[in-house]
């Protein structure tokens, strides 16, 4: 190996002075990539080196790799539900980098073990969530669904007496699972990737607001899991968990919920938003959209903390349920902590500051769809949490918006589909974004209209 390789000091120092003025930059570049710089990334696509030098990589990374990135983690981003990360946890991943665990237990890592036993604790309280809840700390809410759902079916199989352990799926008695039909398509993932079969999955016919409608839910039965939403992927909107789930668990039915980025809205002044979904039997939420704990980071919260171990277990001839380690409460078995993440987020902000924190989405929010209807947009619904859905005249006109305010450089954000037609999407979960961004995107989306 080169001197060079291992020269840890420098080459740290090196990174950090440019990832410093990678953030510094963050506001005040072009959102999306130019197609300049994403031509430029044709000069990672070389052989194999057979020798290489430590600071040429990271001199080439930041050259070619910087300028193609999207500033998502900036302020002016509003496309899907990214989350940009809070100073404290970015300071705190930069430390555990170092410390380089392998977060399985608390022989691999006591200090990993031991942060992530608080931190779970602590997500609990700041979601009051059943305090007897079992927390695993996962990558995304994709997985962390999945986690949930191999919990969930274990559960049900075992109530009418059918041991997935030792019997596995092939032959088991058949689950049915209610989703909305809004549903995010990772959840149909999960559920395809556990073999549930597409056709074992209903759909919950949704209201106008994008909310399952509690007269038209399909039968739930002990065979059942329900699938509800903290946050529709493009209304932001909440089921209404306090009809519904009283409902399904008196008919035996598993009652998840993919609250991705809106389960944090129970952290907010606008709580309300998700009374009742305390009653479910599992939760899956992301920590790098609302929470603002850089990539990759998740958690999976199961009401029944031996299910989820049951579940999760690595050895499964161990029964010690007390004190399980992650690597009993997620997929993973060698992981890296990334609930210190999560530790460092809520031990910053507490739960004063954790509430502004999601209080200033749902304001800024709602201060952006004001500005946009005065300026003569059609807002499509009002603003629950975070989203803002507005469109143009016609299909062709909110395509020709989007790409005009798209192409000016100063933001990003998406089309979605919405009930007939097509809106556009603003998604607001940047800690980074505050009134000023919003005019600027009003601004931005007037002159764009101009053009159109
Ligand atoms: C983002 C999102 C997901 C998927 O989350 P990942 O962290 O990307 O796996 C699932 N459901 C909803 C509602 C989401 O917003």
């Amino acid at each position: 190996m080169n001197e060079d390789v291992l020269n840890e000091d420098q080459l740290l120092e090196a990174a950090d002075t440019l990832a410093r003025e990678f953030t510094r930059r963050l506001s005040r570049r072009r959102v999306f990539p130019d197609a300049e710089a994403i031509a430029r990334l044709k000069k990672f696509d070389v052989p194999l080196p057979d020798t290489g030098d430590g600071h040429d990589t990271l001199r080439f990374l930041n050259e070619f790799g910087s300028p193609a990135t999207v500033a998502s983690n900036g302020g002016h981003y509003y496309g899907f539900v990214i989350g940009a990360s809070l100073p404290a946890a970015a300071a705190a991943e930069r430390l555990v980098l170092a410390w380089n665990q392998n977060a399985l237990n608390g022989d691999s890592s006591p200090a990993a073990d031991a942060i992530e036993r608080v931190a779970g604790r602590w997500v609990l309280e700041a979601l009051d969530l059943p305090r007897e809840a079992g927390v695993g700390f996962g990558t995304d809410a994709t997985t962390c669904t999945l986690t949930a759902l191999v919990a969930a079916r274990r559960e049900l199989l075992t109530r009418i007496g059918w041991d997935i352990d030792r019997q596995g799926v092939v032959g088991s008695p058949a689950l049915r699972v209610v989703v909305p039909d809004t549903v995010h398509t990772t959840v149909f993932k999960a559920l395809r990737v556990l073999g549930f079969g597409l056709e074992n999955i209903v759909t919950a016919p949704t209201d106008e607001h994008g909310r399952v409608d509690p007269r038209r839910l399909p039968p739930l039965d002990e065979r059942t899991i329900l699938i509800l939403q903290a946050g529709e992927l493009r209304a932001g909107v909440f089921d209404p968990f306090a009809t519904i789930i009283p409902r399904a668990r008196r008919a035996g039915t598993w009652v998840h919920i993919d609250g991705a980025f809106g389960l944090w809205a129970r952290a907010s002044s606008h709580h309300h938003l998700a009374a009742g979904v305390e009653g479910a039997d599992s939760w899956s939420t992301d920590a790098h959209k609302s929470l603002a704990v850089p990539y990759d980071s998740a958690m999976v919260i199961v009401r029944d903390a031996t299910a989820l171990e049951g579940a999760m277990r690595t050895d499964p001839g161990s029964t010690g349920m007390a004190a399980a380690s992650q690597r009993d409460l997620t997929l993973e078995h060698s992981r890296r902590p990334r609930g210190i993440g999560v530790w460092a987020v809520l031990n910053t902000l507490g739960r004063s500051g954790l509430r502004d924190l999601i209080d200033g989405y749902v304001r800024v929010a709602q201060f952006g769809a004001n500005a946009l209807a005065a300026a003569g947009f059609e807002i499509l619904l009002d603003v629950e949490f975070n989203q803002i859905l507005f469109r143009g005249a016609t299909d062709a006109e909110t395509i020709a918006l989007v790409e005009a305010a798209r192409s000016s450089g100063d933001t990003w954000f998406s089309v979605a589909q919405w009930q007939d037609r097509l809106a556009v999407r603003i998604s607001v979960s940047s800690w980074r974004t505050r009134e000023e961004e919003m005019t600027a995107l009003v601004h931005t989306l007037v002159q764009a209209q101009h053009g159109v």
